[in-house]
């Protein structure tokens, strides 16, 4: 195996396997090499192969000898190209050691520079450049950072010379240093290594660059890296490449700099050079915020109120080369490039180049300005935004520039930012919203009754509850900003008081929250709208153009229906109707139905909702307009919209007219132990017909009342098996008939159902029989397949992710392996007994991209998304489809 690759001065090793192989030459190396290959002016080097990382930790870290000679070829290579030889006191070649992964991964060793200086060679660097401070400055810099990274000595205490150093010569700069200080300053240096390591500092250049090659693969296993590599999902087995480079220099006076630049600016994407750079500097100074760096560009200077020179106005020669280096690049990698160069005397050298990350806000305008330059295509364009990063443009967003006073953080439930008035009960919420007044709505966590206060609320923040939580789940439905489990929230609702930090805030103070980072803050923050039109449109209308699944969304009132449709959902696929039900105005008639005795008296508390009923679904077709619209009936077990709390019994006993007594009773009858698989679901309409029957006739009457009227899709929730499907069919088509005869008018409707128990989904074919559709309930699919409960899974589940047991929160991302199996099997055998069959996904994650592509490969008709994904479904169902 060649594990060695040269590059620059005309050579470029490898076929058209390795050219580009950021798999084998890492990121850096394969640009690096790219770059030679272009004819930019990149010093020339050698790259170490991730193969030798893996062989290396194969064999238990050592390096085979045939390397040995390869590296030695490298550097020969170098040599001949610079005219330089590595360890010659005449003419000494200096070098980089740099590491450089697949993917640019910080916890990785820092990268060494000025290799090959010792006690001879500086001599000889001070001959060669005329120039003995720039030669003891290098061979400082080169202890510092070899006893730093290499030796891994602290470095506190060459910071700590370095400043006494200064001090006793009273400066201020590292520049004012005299060649002799740092000759004085390398002696210190050197004691410092021999004091910590027990040996001197290496002097054979040789040794130099195996110690630190050996630490570039030495710091792949370190815990850093580690960590990094899995909080990043990166495989341990990729290795990191190592790049040796001849050493080129921005401190070698005025003519010399060092600088970092974009080819676009990376937080708007606006189409101008972007960066900064230092005079006589060298490697990191940059970034390191020694000094304070000057601009790139003359407008950027003006624009910021600065006075010292640009580089376009310092260098205008130099300044005039890379931007026309920018200009290659852009074309050749046909994407935004992040750059670090060096001028040595006026000359430009090209370091490292690489796509540049972006903000949301940039990624779009990029991709859409290059498209529409013709440098990519349309489909490349809707391939290159990532579908969650328009989560941040879809919300309200801070001010960045407006003071913040954080007062605690919990989870990004659910993004998007807020202000308001602090509020602790849902009832509260809706009576201050009615007054016109802001309010954010503070739980310890969040049930289904507190629904209307989460809808008047704009903000929702709790104590408790994970990402999957009542409150996330919902807020994000809602497009509300959510912050969930903010642990440092003590919440005395009865007393109206709510401490964070030790501070105290009571209802009707304002708190602002931001739930794309989780943080909580005192006062009022001021935020900026999103656009909707512009690029993000246009990269819209592509990705439309690109995809084959219909996108619906999961709505169950008007604005919900109306905020789905302004984001492009075509159709509803999932409309809960229990949420209808804990409308204040009708959940008396809902506990009269539960607490009567027998069929009459449900029936009579069933003719109440009726109306309420019809007029919810007549809203939500009115908006929808002929769309398809997917209505679930009702699914929750019984006992939640009954009372918990003691203190509550009179009041809702006295408002349904029946004793306290009968209340409890029947409160107690409905108690169940795991209730996620209690009596609830289709079983509520096996053993209460009527209640279904009142739905299906109020979305016939709704549906036979209206002009446009859509294919109303009737879905029947947790069936298990046919005949529960058979059974729950004859009721609605019963209803059907008796409406269509009353109204003297036949309308299309179908009648599916839900596939969220395994049975239900290995049972398919037979199911298919009777249901002419399947949504597939994920939410629920993954409890029963897992065998997990949501609600409990948060106390666990991080730590199932932490440990691989699960890749990602399956409840966030499906588990296409297992839950996936299941659908696939469905699928396909609902397919096999009725080949038109319409199949859709409901659950929380028709929004999630990753389980979107799942989507896709199985064939689905159509993803539904809370309103707020459909931009981000409609994207990812276009890349999935692509
Ligand atoms: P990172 O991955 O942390 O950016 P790099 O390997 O890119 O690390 O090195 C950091 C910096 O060191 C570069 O930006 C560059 O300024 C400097 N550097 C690296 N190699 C050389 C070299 N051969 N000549 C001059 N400077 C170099
Ligand atoms: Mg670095
Ligand atoms: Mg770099």
């Amino acid at each position: 195996t060649q594990y060695v690759f040269r590059f620059g001065g005309g050579v470029s090793d490898g076929d058209e396997t390795v050219r580009g192989n950021k798999n084998l030459l890492g990121g850096k190396g394969a640009n690096l090499d790219g770059m030679a290959s272009i004819g930019l002016p990149v010093p020339p080097g050698f790259t170490i192969t991730t193969e030798m990382c893996t062989a290396y930790y194969a064999n238990g870290q050592t390096f085979p000898e045939s390397v040995r000679a390869e590296v030695a070829g490298g550097i020969a290579h170098i040599e001949q190209v610079t005219g330089k030889s590595f360890g010659d006191p005449a003419n000494p070649l200096l070098v980089s050691v740099r590491s450089g992964a697949r993917v640019s991964m910080p916890g990785m060793m820092d990268t060494v520079l000025n290799l090959g200086l010792n006690d001879a060679t500086v001599e000889g660097l001070a001959t060669s450049s005329g120039d003995p401070r720039f030669a003891w400055d290098s061979y400082r810099r080169f202890i510092q950072m070899y006893a730093d990274v290499v030796l891994e000595l602290d470095h506190g205490a060459f910071e700590e010379a370095l400043e006494v150093a200064k001090e006793d010569q009273g400066y201020y700069l590292d520049t004012e240093l005299s060649a002799d200080d740092l000759k004085a300053l390398v002696a210190t240096y050197k004691k410092l290594v021999e004091a910590e390591w027990g040996k001197p500092f290496p002097q054979d250049v040789h040794d130099q660059l195996w110690g630190a090659v050996g630490a570039v693969f030495g710091s792949w296993e370190s815990d850093r890296a580690k960590v990094y590599r899995r909080l990043n999902n990166i495989p341990g087995d990729w290795g990191t490449a190592v790049n040796v480079q001849a050493m080129v220099f921005g401190n070698m006076g005025e003519t010399s700099a060092t600088g970092v630049a974009f080819t676009r600016d990376p937080a708007t994407g606006e189409n101008a050079y972007y960066g900064e750079y230092l005079i006589n500097a060298q490697g990191e100074d940059v970034v390191a915020g020694i000094r304070t760096p000057q601009y790139l560009t003359k407008a950027a200077r003006e624009r910021a109120g600065a006075k010292p020179l640009s580089m376009e106005e310092a260098m205008p020669g130099v300044y005039a080369e890379l931007a026309r280096v920018f200009e290659i690049l852009e074309t050749h990698y046909r994407d935004m490039q992040d750059i670090e160069f060096t001028v040595e005397r006026e000359k430009l050298w090209m370091l490292q180049t690489r796509s540049g990350k972006r903000t949301a806000k940039a990624a779009l305008k990029i991709a859409v300005d290059m498209a529409e330059a013709g440098l990519i295509s349309t489909d490349e364009a809707v391939l290159r935004v990532d579908p969650m990063a328009l989560d941040q443009l879809l919300h309200p967003t801070l001010d960045p520039n407006a003071p913040r006073d954080v007062l605690t953080s919990g989870l990004p439930a659910s993004p998007g930012a807020a202000s308001g008035k602090i509020v602790f009960d849902a009832d509260t919420a809706e009576r201050f919203n009615d007054m016109g007044e802001s309010v954010i709505l503070v739980r310890i966590e969040t049930s289904p009754e507190d629904i209307h206060g989460m809808h008047a609320a704009k903000g929702i923040l709790t104590a408790r509850g994970g990402m999957t939580s009542h409150a996330a789940v919902v807020a994000r439905g809602m497009g509300r900003p959510c912050v969930s489990g903010a642990g440092s929230l003590q919440i005395d609702a009865a007393a109206r008081v709510l401490r964070i930090a030790g501070r105290t805030l009571t209802e009707g103070d304002i708190l602002t929250l931001d739930g794309s980072t989780g943080e909580v803050m005192a006062g009022e923050v001021p935020t900026l709208q999103p656009e909707l039109v512009g690029d993000f449109g246009t990269l819209m209308v592509w990705a439309d153009a690109g995809r084959r699944m219909k996108v619906r969304a999961n709505a169950e009132t008007p604005l919900d229906a109306q905020t789905a449709r302004d984001f492009g959902a075509e159709g509803i696929g999932l409309c809960r109707t229990e949420h209808m039900f804990f409308d204040a105005s009708r959940i008396t008639a809902v506990r009269q139905m539960i607490l009567a005795e027998d069929e009459k008296g449900r029936r009579a508390a069933l003719d109440k909702l009726l109306p309420e009923q019809r007029k919810d679904f007549t809203a939500i077709f009115e908006v929808m307009a002929g769309l398809p619209v997917t209505i679930r009936l009702l699914d929750p077990p019984l006992h939640e919209f009954l009372p918990h709390q003691e203190s509550e019994f009179a009041e809702v006993a006295e408002a349904a007219g029946v004793g306290v007594e009968v209340l409890k009773q029947r409160a107690a009858e409905l108690h169940e132990f795991n209730p996620m698989l209690g009596h609830r679901g289709c079983r509520l309409g096996v053993t209460y017909p009527e209640i279904y029957e009142m739905q299906a006739r109020a979305i016939f009457e709704a549906a036979c009342a209206l002009d446009v009227a859509p294919v109303p899709e009737i879905m029947i929730p947790l069936v298990g098996t046919k005949r529960e499907l058979e059974l729950m069919k004859e009721v609605v088509d019963k209803a059907a008939e008796a409406v269509f005869a009353e109204q003297g008018k036949r309308i299309e409707y179908l009648v599916g159902t839900m596939i969220e128990l395994p049975r239900a989904a290995l049972m398919a074919d037979e199911i298919a029989e009777v249901g002419s559709f399947f949504s597939f309930g994920t939410n629920d699919l993954t409890q029963t397949t897992l065998g997990v409960s949501r609600d409990d899974a948060a106390r666990f589940l991080t730590h199932y992710v932490d440990k691989g047991i699960y890749a990602r929160d399956p409840f966030v991302s499906l588990d296409v392996e297992g839950v996936g199996q299941l659908i696939d099997i469905a699928a396909t055998k609902g397919k096999a007994t009725r080949p038109d069959i319409k199949l859709g996904i409901c659950g929380e994650h028709g929004g999630d991209p990753a389980s979107i592509a799942f989507c896709e490969k199985v064939g689905l008709d159509y993803v539904s998304a809370s309103p707020y994904r459909v931009p981000i479904a409609r994207l990812a169902a276009a890349q999935a489809a692509l």
